[in-house]
């Protein structure tokens, strides 16, 4: 499933967030059966009421929700891309994630020391920044001096390598600036052909202001918050206002007791909830489902995938062998009441490889073994 690194400096309600996290992972352990879960690993479900919908529609034995995994990305700090400590570990793994939480700090207690001195989000996001930004520009440095070589063997690899060369000397000079490499406008080809260096400030990153839980019903009146607010949308980046203290204790109290709780803040959703709508937002995220007897489940894609591709979410031997897929709307599905239905009343359509498949199509895969 999908990866967010959650990364911030020390003292800013990270690890506070990741407990969240994975104590909610817990109580859901029965959602995802097949799930191994790491020490630095939590899960969460994406809510979707069209899931259970679906599985009642179908009597299944189960609902399957999508899920994101969070890994804890701790010891993210100043210096570390100059590979002092532990640093440049961590910002290996952040090369493995599909996105980036940056946890910052926009509560004041007096008792909780801030490395910097004092609650201060610009400095925070510019220190995490610079770390990433070194460290592209280590790594593409590196790079560079290999091109130069012109190891290419054919001219196919030539085209893609000149790509390479002039898409990284243009995120360089965007580097130079402090900017993001995603702030660079690339060609497909030329984005295809600097993947393979996995550039963390490519990634999409989304701000996570940690305010105190007296805020969260007016997160815009807190001046921090705004300041985060001013700085995503300068470096094109999503931002969301959790409590993860409030997160952490919704986790202690019965299920039942929660919305009264957070009716109590002036709020109606857990922060988590709208952490994930944030994070399948900027990573343009979409859902499918299949469902049967067996189980109903949700499976996330990007979006643009084509049917073999979504396909092969599930499986690879899916993508492999692909025939076409038997596929109806969400809400098709629903007014017909199964896919048996459906496909009597002209509902079901055959797709074949170049499908792209929809927000809500209700899929069942023909392939080859
Ligand atoms: P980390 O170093 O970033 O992982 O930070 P922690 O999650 O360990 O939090 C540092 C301290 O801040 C802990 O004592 C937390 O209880 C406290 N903390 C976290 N979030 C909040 C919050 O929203 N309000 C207040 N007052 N304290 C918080």
């Amino acid at each position: 499933s999908l990866k967010a690194g959650i990364v911030g400096l020390p003292n800013v309600g990270k690890s506070t967030l990741f407990n969240a996290v994975v104590e909610n992972g817990k109580a859901q352990a029965a959602n995802f059966p097949f799930c191994t879960i790491e020490p630095n690993v939590g899960i969460v479900a994406v809510p979707d009421p069209r899931l259970h919908v679906l599985s009642d529609l179908s009597k299944s034995q189960r609902a399957v929700p999508a899920s994101i995994e969070f890994v804890d990305i701790a010891g993210l700090v100043k210096g570390a891309s100059q590979g002092e400590g532990l640093g440049n570990k961590f910002l290996s793994h952040i090369r493995e994630v599909d996105s980036i939480l940056q946890v910052v700090r926009c509560f004041e207690d007096n008792d909780i020391v801030h490395v910097s001195g004092k609650v201060d989000p610009k400095s925070d996001i510019d220190v995490i920044n610079l770390e990433l930004v070194f460290s592209d520009m280590d790594q593409i440095e590196k790079r560079m001096d290999r091109l130069k070589k012109g190891k290419a063997k054919d001219s196919q690899s030539k085209v893609k390598e000149e790509a390479e060369k002039s898409a990284l000397d243009r995120i360089q000079q965007a580097l130079l600036d402090g900017k993001p490499a995603r702030s660079v406008p690339l060609t497909d080809f030329e984005k295809d052909a600097v993947k393979h260096l996995c550039l963390l400030t490519m990634k999409p990153i989304i701000y996570v202001a940690n305010v105190a839980e007296s805020d969260l019903s007016a997160a815009e009146d807190n001046p921090h918050v705004k300041a985060v607010m001013n700085l995503a949308s300068e470096l094109q980046s999503g931002i969301v206002t959790i409590s993860a203290q409030v997160e952490s204790e919704l986790t202690e109290l019965p299920s039942d007791e929660r919305t009264e709780y957070l009716t109590s803040l002036g709020v109606n959703e857990s922060g988590l909830g709208n952490l994930i709508r944030a994070t399948y937002d900027l990573l343009g995220l979409r859902t499918y489902f299949t469902t049967g007897e067996k189980e109903t489940k949700a499976w996330t894609i990007l979006t643009g995938m084509t049917a073999p591709q979504a396909a092969g979410v599930i499986h690879s031997d899916f993508e492999k062998g692909f025939i076409r897929a038997e596929t109806v709307a969400y809400d098709d599905f629903v007014a017909a009441g199964s896919l048996a239905a459906a496909r009597e009343k002209g509902l079901l359509r055959s797709e074949g490889k170049d499908y792209i498949v929809q927000e809500g199509d209700v899929m069942l895969f023909r392939f080859n073994v």
